[in-house]
């Protein structure tokens, strides 16, 4: 969701809008956290920085500008994921061979129906495979087309309890008449979702939505084997007891990646790490070309415990302080 944006160019400066501001932020804490995960994202995370810290807190205009509704080629991300979602939000598809796991299902049944479906169909991956649709979290950017897949397929749909809670409930402008998936699998804390000899591990992160489920799961590039890391809620909490619980997720979240040995960093909305151009690169790349969605260990940890300083400066700016 977004307010609506003035004409451009705006007819007077007054009209220009102006950069968000908080009252009633602590200033020192702002800086100290700003400055940690400034240094913590260093110039290989520049740029999902800039984002999480910067651009999405401060700046509407342009979160707007760049996470628009746009269609973007469907792209083989390694040998058996492919990203099928749109610019404003990713949906991927893991394929095995028993069947497909698609990772969330964009705004709507009809984005599900004309361009997940038409996305996989590119790739020759037949739609009638999918096996289960994960549910990264209740959002209805992320489970709209999930009732389209199960009633058209048969997908099983995956969610955590409390987000099951949270698709049944009223949902905000655009998704109030958006009908949710029929209740079915629920994701505890560590299950897993095995298909064709795949495991796709969930994990319960709430912050961003009371169930946000993270996965990490397998992939191999060119037969050489990654671990896949993706947060489900990178975007953050809304409100200072969210976005507490989202610190406190981001610190688990960081032990359990780094036990996997997570070195390859997903999202669920591509502007979060310039996803639509990474994929522009991979469907350009040259043999020995490095895949960039591939960002080694040390920087997927530092990445989380970037997310976890931007998540401290959302609480200074509001001026309440975690510590
Ligand atoms: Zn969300």
């Amino acid at each position: 969701m977004s307010t609506p944006l003035p004409a451009r160019p705006p007819a007077a400066v007054a009209d220009y809008p102006p950069q968000a501001s908080f009252p009633d932020e602590d200033r020192d804490a702002v800086a100290r956290h700003l400055s940690r995960a400034r240094a913590l994202a260093a110039t290989d995370l520049w740029s999902e920085f800039r984002w999480r810290c910067l651009v999405s807190p401060l700046d509407r205009q342009q979160v707007t500008g760049v996470q628009h509704d746009g269609l973007v080629p469907p792209t083989r991300l390694f040998d058996a994921l492919y990203s099928i979602g749109q610019n404003a939000v990713s949906a991927y598809a893991l394929d095995t061979a028993d069947g497909i796991i698609v990772i969330d299902a964009l705004n709507g049944p009809e984005e599900a129906r004309d361009i997940l479906v038409p996305n996989m169909e590119r790739l020759e991956l037949d739609p009638r495979r999918i096996r289960y649709v994960i549910v990264t979290h209740g959002h209805g950017d992320h489970y709209g087309g999930a009732k389209y897949l199960q009633d058209r397929y048969g997908a099983r749909v995956v969610a955590a309890e409390a987000d099951w809670a949270l698709m049944n409930g009223p949902q905000p402008g655009p998704f109030a008449a958006l009908a949710p998936p029929r209740r079915d699998i629920v994701a505890k804390d560590g299950d897993g979702v095995t298909l064709g000899g795949t495991t796709v591990r969930l994990h319960v992160t709430p912050g961003h939505t009371p169930g946000t489920l993270s996965l990490i799961f397998p992939v191999t590039d060119k037969g050489k084997r990654h671990w896949a890391g993706l947060m489900g809620g990178s975007g953050g909490g809304r409100d200072s007891a969210s976005i507490r619980r989202q610190i406190a997720s981001l610190e688990r979240w960081e032990k359990l990646t780094a036990a996997a040995g997570v070195d390859v960093l997903l999202t669920n909305h591509p502007a979060h790490n310039d996803a639509t151009e990474k994929q522009v690169l991979l469907r350009y790349a040259m043999p020995g070309d490095a895949n960039p969605f591939v960002i080694g260990a040390d920087r997927y940890r530092r990445f989380t415990r970037m997310l976890g300083e931007c998540s401290r400066v959302q609480l200074a700016r509001m001026g309440e302080g975690e510590e």
